[in-house]
């Protein structure tokens, strides 16, 4: 299959083919030409399967004939809404829109919560097509009357699962009352839930269903490896893994905030430059922290889910769990940082007695055993005794911070994990 056959003008397939691309990804060969067609989509592609430029190509397509070099806001109306649940992920696809569009004559720009409104409300006062935005910033310039919403032709709603997650809905909802009733709607999400199927018969109309993936499974390309380890040696461990095997460039997931500050500090005190990105950070801390990160500066990143949703950071070589997360979609999320668009990773998981269900929880998500292997000198004591974790309050907000808002889980019918080398069951 060659991008030629989808039905992109010549001028799309050369940018394609100066960025490298040698053929389209599934998700871009089987939604391209129905975004062409003017149909509603709704896919279920997670980061990495090229998704971005799935939608973002036929769009500029689609939006061509608008194209014009009027210096009049009026003749550059926002045409296309790119909605998208984090400051990361928004960034990462308005520099898509302007690569992917570096031919087409259409005005972009993003919005996002956490920096100064005025230049984003300069951008939107000279007017563009094409806005990228979460849904909370845009929402605010709605309401200083800088964004005007009535033109909107087609909607896109990036990471639809994650906007649920972190409470975006009745943001999303009230943004769509904005939008004129005709238009095209295209929804991704990294799997299809029941909320999404829900929230996706809300706002698409006769949508085409593009899977490609099978549901909920990681990409084959990772290789993924659980150390049982016990729960106040987790540290030691991971330090002594990345200079065992000399690891570099290294992801590492906490599932708190604070949890995450503290394992970096520590990390950096061991002499391993490590820093933590988390949403309590600044943008430009954030920025920095991600740009030292992939020039190798920074060797170990550490990161909370919400944190790290979007970093655009192509072929990671490791992604560890120092800590499973709650949800068991986020280890998918999470592991999805590896093994992007065909490179291949390794996805390690520093696993103790007491996140067990975790572990059941995520094997049982992906219909698979995950390896194991003890590691010499870190033998798990067999005689401790499960406690049980501080989770998340329910029905939490990640993006509100109170994913760390601790609260007492119980698990009634928790077993013990048997220890032993080979393939960990659920
Ligand atoms: P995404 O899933 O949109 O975050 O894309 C993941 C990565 O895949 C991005 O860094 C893209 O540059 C890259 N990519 C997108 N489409 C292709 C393609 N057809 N061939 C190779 N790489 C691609």
């Amino acid at each position: 299959m060659t991008f030629d056959t989808l039905g992109l003008s010549a001028d799309l397939l050369r940018t394609v083919a100066e960025e490298g691309y040698e053929q389209p990804t599934p998700v871009q060969a089987k939604a391209i030409p129905l975004v062409l067609d003017g149909r509603d989509v709704l896919a279920a592609a997670q980061t990495g399967t090229g998704k971005t430029a799935a939608f973002t190509l036929p769009i500029l397509d689609r939006l061509r004939s608008h194209a014009n070099t009027s210096f009049s806001p009026a003749r550059h109306p926002v045409r296309v809404l790119i909605l998208v649940p984090t400051r990361e992920l928004a960034m990462q696809v308005d520099e898509s829109v302007r690569t992917y569009g570096r031919t087409v004559p259409l005005r972009s720009t993003v919005v996002y919560g956490g920096i100064p409104m005025d230049p984003q409300i300069k951008a939107l006062r000279a007017g563009v097509e094409i806005l990228v935005a979460t849904p909370g910033r845009l929402l605010d310039l709605v309401g200083q009357r800088v964004a005007n919403l009535g033109q909107v032709e087609i909607l896109v709603l990036d990471e639809a699962d994650r906007m649920l997650d972190m409470g975006f809905l009745p943001d999303i909802q009230r943004i769509i009352e904005l939008l004129p009733t005709r238009r095209q709607n295209l929804m991704f999400s990294a799997t299809f839930s029941d909320e999404i199927r829900r929230l996706s018969r809300t706002i698409l109309r006769d949508p085409a269903e593009v899977e490609v993936s099978p549901r909920n499974t990681t990409v084959e390309a990772i290789r993924q490896i659980v150390y049982p380890v016990d729960r106040d040696r987790k540290e030691e461990l991971l330090a002594h893994l990345i200079r065992k095997d000399d690891l570099r460039q290294v992801l590492v997931f906490t599932r708190t905030k604070i949890g995450a500050t503290r394992l970096a500090t520590w990390l950096d005190r061991q002499g391993l430059n490590a820093v933590a990105i988390h949403s309590d950070r600044t943008q430009p801390e954030r920025t920095r922290a991600l740009e030292e990160f992939k020039t190798g500066e920074i060797r170990v990143l550490v990161a909370t889910d919400v944190a790290a949703r979007g970093l655009d950071i192509e072929d990671l070589p490791h992604v560890v769990n120092f800590e499973l997360p709650w949800n068991p979609q986020d280890y998918i999320h999470r592991i999805g940082r590896t093994g992007r668009a065909g490179a291949t990773g390794e996805a390690i998981s520093l696993v103790c007695i007491d996140e067990a269900d975790l572990l059941r929880g995520v094997q049982r998500l992906l219909r698979q055993a995950i390896p194991w292997t003890v590691e010499d000198g870190f033998i798990p004591d067999r005689n401790v005794e499960p406690r049980p974790l501080r989770g998340p309050v329910e029905g939490g907000r990640p993006g509100a911070g109170s994913r760390d808002r601790a609260r007492p889980v119980h698990h009634p019918h928790r077993k013990p994990v048997q220890y032993r080398a080979g393939v960990a069951r659920s």
